[in-house]
């Protein structure tokens, strides 16, 4: 019986991992056409600098609305679309998108923000990244000073002469850089003083458990590093009032999360910049659905 059930328990395992490959394959066949057919959307999560009590910017993030399975995350979807290099049209898609986006708020009268991008290291394979940039800038009119882009501690491990050419470049343009999820990856430390960024952004699982001691030593840490090399940073993952004042304790004013705001589409970022310029507090509920 127990080998059986041993037996079972392995055509059980098998066919759940086919399942997995199913959907990945499926997912990969169908990403190819959404670059085509535009499935995409992106939604802005702004960003708060809680010591002058204003708006601080706001990062591009994508969505997919698969015409059968729905709304697909990222985490989902940014792996496959490195592995088939389908990430460089989609990047080129939301860095447009996010400019053109940008430039009407402005346009519209609203403070002007700077928007980010998150860049995976497979675009800086591409050899046309600037091109890239370049092109979103001309084709829509935004200042470069209103465009950032995020990477990751990733690039760390590849061919790291190559990608500093590329960031120096990008931030000739105007363009600020910002170091996603620092704390979590790759950290050579002693790499991070040869790039050309201009932020750091805490990683959220560090936020997420500030209260544990070793959490709270290594958000100092980062903080008293990134002081150290004039960095400004940025925490993410602030999704309670005690995080957000642990940090701004710290130093770390400029904060981003789901207590100051949500990813937001085009009309629920305009409602949260005009509600967020009138009251220097902080709380803006933002109506419509959570995205
Ligand atoms: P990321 O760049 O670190 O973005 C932050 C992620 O954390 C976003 O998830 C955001 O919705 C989520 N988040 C923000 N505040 C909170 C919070 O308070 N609590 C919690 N639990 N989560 C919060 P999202 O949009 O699902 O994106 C996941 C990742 O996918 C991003 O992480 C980024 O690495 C990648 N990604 C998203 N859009 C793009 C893109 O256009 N290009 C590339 N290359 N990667 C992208
Ligand atoms: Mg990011
Ligand atoms: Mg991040
Ligand atoms: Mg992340």
């Amino acid at each position: 019986k127990a080998k059986e059930e041993g037996k079972n328990r392995y055509r059980v395992f098998d066919e759940s991992l086919d399942q997995g490959m199913i959907r990945r394959l499926g997912l990969e066949n169908d990403l190819r056409r959404a670059v085509h057919n535009q499935e995409f959307f992106v939604l802005y999560q702004p960003k708060w600098d809680a010591s002058s009590g204003k708006a601080a910017g706001m990062e591009a993030l994508i969505r997919w609305r698969h015409p059968e399975l729905g709304i697909i995350s990222p985490a989902e979807f940014i792996p496959i679309a490195e592995e088939t290099g389908l990430i460089i049209p989609m990047t080129r898609w939301i860095m447009g998108e996010a400019c053109r986006q940008n430039q009407q708020w402005q346009e519209e009268g609203f403070e002007p923000q700077c928007v980010s991008v998150n860049l995976s290291v497979r675009v800086f394979e591409s050899q046309n990244l600037l091109d890239m940039i370049q092109c979103a800038l001309s084709g829509t009119g935004l200042d470069a000073k209103y465009l950032e882009v995020e990477i990751t501690e990733s690039i760390l491990a590849s061919d790291i002469q190559g990608i500093i050419s590329q960031l120096m470049k990008i931030r000739e343009l105007g363009i600020k850089i910002a170091m996603d999820d620092f704390g979590s990856g790759y950290s050579s430390l002693g790499s991070l003083d040869k790039l050309p960024i201009d932020t750091l952004k805490i990683d959220q699982l560090f936020v997420r458990e500030y209260e544990s001691g070793s959490k709270k030593a290594i958000i100092q840490a980062i903080i008293t590093l990134g002081k150290q090399l004039n960095l400004e940073l940025i925490a993410e993952g602030v999704e309670t009032i005690e995080q957000s004042e642990f940090l701004n304790g710290l130093g770390c004013s400029i904060m981003q999360g789901y207590y100051y705001g949500r990813p937001m589409n085009e009309d629920q970022i305009r409602e949260w910049l005009s509600t967020s310029t009138e009251s220097s507090t902080v709380l803006v509920q933002v109506s419509g659905p959570q995205l």
